[in-house]
C-alpha cells in the first residue's frame, strides 16, 4: 500500500490554516518527505510521523517556500532521537551549498545543547548526509526507487521531480514546473501524480484589489502549472489519481468545487484535494 498526504498545502504567501509545501510518501515500510515548508514539523505529527521517523528527504527545489523548514527537520530529529542519525537529504546541484549555509547558522545551538545534554554530546551530533541528484537518476529508499525527472520552472533551475515506485505502485510528485516532456514521461501510467498549482483567473482578482502586486502576480503564471495544466498532463500521462498542492492563492474553504471544475473537462480520473493532511492511497 502506497500512501501520500498533503502535509503541507500552502504557497509562500503566509496563511492561517496551510502549511508551506511539503508530501508525506508512505510505502514499503519508509516514510519519505517530499519539500519541507513552513511548519512541516507540526504537520507531520499531526501525520503520526514525527521528524525521527523521517526516512529520507526529497528537494524539488531550491525556492525558499520549499525548503524553508529544513532546519526545523534537522534539528528536531537530532534532539528527539537517542542515537543521532544523520538526515538523509536528495535535492538538486546546489542543494549542499544550501545545507552548509544552513548547518553554519545552527552552529550556536548546537552548541549551547551539548554544553546543557551530556547524551547529545555522544552522537556525532548534527549531521545532514546530502546526496545531489540529477535527471536520469535513480537510487533506492529501503525498498523503494526513486527516479529523478526534469522539469521546467525557468528562470529556477536546476528543478527536479521525482517518481517513487514500491510494490506495484507508483507516485510522482513534481513540484512547481510547467507542463513539459520530460514531466510526461515521468508521470507514465503512475497512480498518484502530485502538483502544485495556481489559478490565474484568481490572481487576476487579486491584481485588480492590489495593483501594487500586479507585475508580480503576473510573474508567477509563467512558470506554474494551472489546474487545467495538471489536468492535461495526468490525463496524456494516463495517470490514476491528480493530487493538486501549493494553492495559490490559497483555496478557501467551500471552493473546492471550484477547483475541481476546472480539471474535470481535461481529466476523468479521480481529483483530490483539500485542506493540509488530505491524502490519497494506491
Ligand atoms: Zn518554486
Ligand atoms: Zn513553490
Amino acid at each position: 500500500m502506497m500512501k501520500v498526504t498533503l502535509t503541507g498545502t500552502g504557497s509562500p504567501i503566509p496563511d492561517a490554516n496551510r502549511a508551506g509545501p511539503s508530501t508525506l510518501v508512505q510505502c514499503a515500510g519508509q516514510n519519505i518527505l517530499i519539500d519541507c515548508g513552513r511548519g512541516v514539523a507540526m504537520r507531520l505529527v499531526a501525520a503520526g510521523v514525527p521528524a525521527p521517523f523521517i526516512s529520507a528527504i526529497l528537494i524539488t527545489h531550491l525556492h525558499s517556500d520549499h525548503i524553508t523548514d529544513l532546519n526545523d527537520l534537522v534539528t528536531t530529529r537530532w534532539i528527539l532521537t537517542p542515537e543521532a542519525t544523520p538526515t538523509v537529504v536528495y535535492g538538486p546541484l546546489g542543494t549542499q551549498k544550501v545545507v552548509d549555509g544552513m548547518m553554519a547558522m545552527l552552529t550556536p545551538d548546537q552548541k549551547y545543547r551539548h554544553d546543557h545534554h551530556e547524551d547529545l554530546r555522544i552522537g556525532p551530533g548534527l549531521q545532514v548526509e546530502v546526496h545531489e541528484v540529477v535527471p536520469g537518476d535513480e537510487f533506492m529508499i529501503g525498498d523503494a526507487r526513486v527516479i529523478v525527472g526534469r522539469t521546467d520552472h525557468r528562470p529556477v533551475t536546476p528543478t527536479i521531480g521525482f517518481r517513487i515506485e514500491a510494490e506495484g505502485k507508483s507516485v510522482v510528485l513534481a513540484g512547481d514546473t510547467v507542463p513539459c516532456d520530460e514531466l510526461d514521461a515521468l508521470c507514465l501510467n503512475a497512480d498518484i501524480y502530485v502538483q502544485t498549482v495556481l489559478r490565474p483567473d484568481l490572481l487576476e482578482l487579486v491584481k485588480q484589489f492590489v495593483p501594487a502586486l500586479a507585475s508580480r502576480t503576473t510573474d508567477i503564471l509563467d512558470y506554474h502549472s494551472n489546474v487545467e495544466d495538471a489536468a492535461k498532463t495526468a490525463s496524456r500521462a494516463g495517470v490514476k489519481t491528480l493530487m493538486l498542492t501549493h494553492y495559490v492563492p490559497a483555496m478557501q474553504t467551500g471552493q473546492e468545487a471550484d477547483w475541481i471544475a476546472l480539471a474535470t473537462p481535461h481529466f476523468s480520473g479521480n481529483i483530490v484535494l483539500g485542506p493540509d493532511l488530505t491524502s490519497a492511497e494506491a
